[in-house]
């Protein structure tokens, strides 16, 4: 065939979900006559031996390869790019910016069944009459036959529904007479929920941030949404949704993984007239994939997901919301690490729409883009119907010594406030008994044998776990040294809730943590006894700060603030801060004043007094600073370099060398520290260490990883060690 350059084909450059970050080069399928092949489309292909599915990133005129030893693709997958342009260009970016292979990037943005290659787009089969059907008389056919025969003369029946009637043997027969056929037609939505509830009347302040959203509707706008839990953020929400419906719009609504109940999911479709999906990783591969197809339709105009969701294909989209922004778990932590929240700001911005970040603990990041007048703020105040601030006081642990974890007057508190029927929050961001187990004797200390941690006890299961990579052991009846007589040391929830039930026998204790809700509906068990009033005393992890409300609680105690002061990570300190407030902000509502302790052995700490005395805002803009004079984000910018391997010296010697590899990058405005190990050294048996490249400005960093990282992976590295680059790290230690 004559070659002429208005016929030549395309070359299609395609991407797999592999390491490799190169593109492959294709041929369309021979004799391809579909809709023209875009970027953003899969294309199935051979490589190799094998087949795999890739999506096309770019077409091109030309190829380093002559065209002759191009291989065609099999198939093209699709009918139309997965993503609209603006989102697809948001993608490449992201793999560019947290410098991650293209191929690797697309595959996580799209559920399970599509990477394998299901249709983006499906149909369901439909049955009707044909019109030798319609002539026939049914007296001839079986009672089956005559049955289904009657109801396709009312309406055509889709192929699942003659499935739940019973009927697909008579459909065959009908078949074989030729009295039936078969069309396609595309899923019907998902259902809508009841919509039955009305929304309430909005406050002043709702009413308020309300309109100044609305305003922005069809540009970018970014706002942060500063409200305490229960201030009444999702109904602002809602309501901006609901005004995106009305123009015909959709909507994103990201929240953090755990915070992503059943309730949260009926609270939108009992109020939305249309139908809402949802899209989190306890989701099967197939609900999945039918609400990731509903929502891309726009067949459900509503989708409210967890991280990947934020890439969700949305016809008409309208506003993006992101809930508890400052959740670490927008993060992605391994391959494509990524921040869901920063990507839901671009692709909002490249949407030309707004989108509305909210938090009572807004990070530091989005302070400071407040600050440099990038993010809008609005503020919700306290509920009116809250009885004022609880009131904070710090228990100061070198006056008062806890005795299983509690010092006297915590107990004193939760003695009254039971007394006067309050409930009592404790909050302790550790599981387990105790987290070691030491010998009286000689003091040695329960080490875990793959990692530089200490085996946590686990009383009731008599077993010492790692927390770090699951180790699981049976606790010894003595020291395993010298025979010597073992004793738990310091505190965990398990020990928490046994001393709690010692001093206060009458109060039910509800407890909250990984060890205890395991299963899903556990946790909606245990917050029914407290919901209920049938538990005194409500005790747990973290887990129990998400999102969740508690409205008769009256005091909260907060058991070991001091994790947090001191941690490695320069975000230590802001994390701490954001659990207790979330915490105490369960305290008090309705018609009585809350009460907040928290045990400290640093109670002049200036982050915690400026925490106790001005609030979250107090602590926030000294955090600020503090951060500003060290030159840490959001003053400076990040990415780490990660290795790990089963050697020390070989982990070194790659960051050594991957350090050497900037000789002649020679970069004034980037400063590389390192390297260095983690602070957990040894984990699951690997060591860890790092490099940490730093720069005032992400353009510098931008440009400085794009000379540098080629040259790292040129490195020759032994196959057992594992390296990853990740931009904009949420943790450094
Ligand atoms: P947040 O998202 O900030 O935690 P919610 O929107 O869930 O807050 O509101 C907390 C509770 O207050 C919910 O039960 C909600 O229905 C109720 N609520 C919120 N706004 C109003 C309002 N304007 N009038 C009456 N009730 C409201
Ligand atoms: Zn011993
Ligand atoms: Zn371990």
């Amino acid at each position: 065939m004559a070659s002429n350059s208005a016929q030549t084909p395309a070359i299609l450059k395609v991407v797999l979900d592999t390491r490799l970050r190169q593109a492959f080069d294709y041929l369309p399928p021979a004799g391809y006559a579909g809709p023209s092949v875009a970027p953003g489309m899969r294309v199935r292909v051979p490589l190799g031996h094998r087949r795999a599915i890739g999506f096309v990133a770019a077409l091109a005129r030309t190829s380093d390869l002559p065209r002759a030893r191009l291989k065609a693709a099999l198939e093209v997958l699709d009918e139309a790019p997965l993503w609209d342009a603006p989102t697809f260009g948001l993608l490449t970016w992201a793999a560019s910016y947290y410098h991650h292979p293209l191929g690797e990037v697309l595959a996580a943005a799209v559920p399970a069944g599509i990477r394998a290659g299901a249709a983006a787009v499906s149909e369901i089969t439909v049955w009707q009459l044909t019109e030798a059907g319609f002539a026939c008389r049914p007296g001839r056919l079986g009672r089956r036959q005559a049955e289904l025969f009657e109801r396709l003369r009312d309406a055509p029946l889709a192929a699942h529904e003659i499935g739940s009637l019973g009927l697909t043997e008579a459909l065959r027969g009908l078949a074989r007479r030729g009295l039936v056929e078969s069309f396609g037609q595309p899923e019907p939505p998902p259902p809508s929920g009841p919509a039955a509830q009305p929304a309430p009347r909005l406050t002043d302040a709702q009413q308020t941030a309300c309109s100044a959203v609305a305003g922005s509707l069809g540009r970018f706008e970014c706002w942060l949404l500063r409200g305490v839990t229960g201030s009444g953020k999702t109904e602002v929400y809602l309501d901006l949704i609901q005004r995106v419906l009305a123009r015909g719009g959709s909507a994103l609504v990201l929240v953090p993984e755990i915070a992503l109940t059943p309730q949260l999911v009926s609270r939108f479709r009992n109020r939305l007239p249309v139908p809402v999906v949802a899209l989190h990783s306890s989701m099967t591969d197939a609900e999945r994939l039918r609400a990731w197809r509903a929502a891309r339709t726009g067949a459900a105009p509503v989708v409210i997901g967890t991280r990947s969701a934020a890439f969700t294909p949305l016809p008409a989209p309208g506003i993006v919301v992101v809930d508890e922004e400052h959740d670490p778990s927008y993060k992605q932590q391994e391959g494509f690490r990524y921040s869901a929240r920063d990507l839901a700001v671009l692709r909002a911005q490249r949407l030309g729409i707004p989108v509305v970040l909210g938090s009572a603990t807004p990070s530091l990041e989005s302070l400071a883009n407040v600050e440099s007048g990038r993010y809008r703020r609005l503020d919700l105040p306290e509920r009116a119907g809250r009885a004022g601030k609880p009131r904070v006081a710090v228990v100061d642990l070198r006056h008062h010594a806890a005795r299983d974890g509690l010092a006297q007057p915590v107990l004193a508190a939760i003695e009254r406030h039971l007394a006067d029927r309050g409930q009592v929050l404790v909050y302790l961001n550790r599981r387990g008994y105790a987290p070691t187990l030491y010998c009286t004797v000689c003091g040695w200390i329960a080490p875990c044998s793959s990692c530089d941690a200490r085996l946590t006890v686990h009383l009731k299961r008599a077993r010492l776990v790692c927390h770090h990579c699951g180790a699981d052991e049976p606790m010894p009846f003595g020291c395993p040294k010298c025979g010597g007589e073992v004793r738990p040391v310091g505190q965990g929830t398990e020990r928490v809730a046994e001393a709690l039930a010692e001093v206060f026998p009458h109060a039910p204790l509800v407890r909250i943590d990984r060890d205890v809700i395991r299963r899903r509906g556990d946790i909606e068990k245990a917050l029914a006894r407290v919901a209920s009033g049938e538990a005194r005393i409500l005790l747990g992890t973290q887990m129990l700060t998400k999102g969740h409300d508690y409205p008769d609680v009256t005091l909260v105690a907060i058991l070991n603030a001091d994790q947090g002061l001191f941690g490695a990570d320069f975000r230590a300190s802001e994390r701490l801060a954001q659990q207790i407030v979330q915490v105490a902000g369960r305290a008090g509502r309705g018609d009585r004043p809350g009460e907040v302790l928290i045990q400290s052995a640093f109670p002049e700490n200036p982050l915690l007094t400026s925490l106790v005395s001005e609030g979250y805002e107090g602590f926030a803009l000294r955090a600020l600073a503090e951060r500003r004079a060290a030159g840490w984000p959001p003053y400076s910018r990040l990415a780490l370099l990660r290795a790990d391997g089963p050697d020390r010296g070989e982990v070194f010697d790659f960051l050594a060398r991957a350090l050497e590899a900037r000789a002649g990058l020679s970069p004034d405005d980037v400063q590389l520290l390192g390297p260095a190990p983690a602070a957990m050294e040894r984990r699951a048996g690997r060591c860890r260490a790092q490099l940490l490249v730093e720069s005032a400005t992400r353009p510098a960093l931008q440009s400085f990883l794009d000379r540098w990282l080629p040259r790292v992976e040129s490195l020759r590295a032994p196959r057992r060690l594992r390296w990853s680059m990740d931009v904009d790290p949420i943790e450094v230690d």
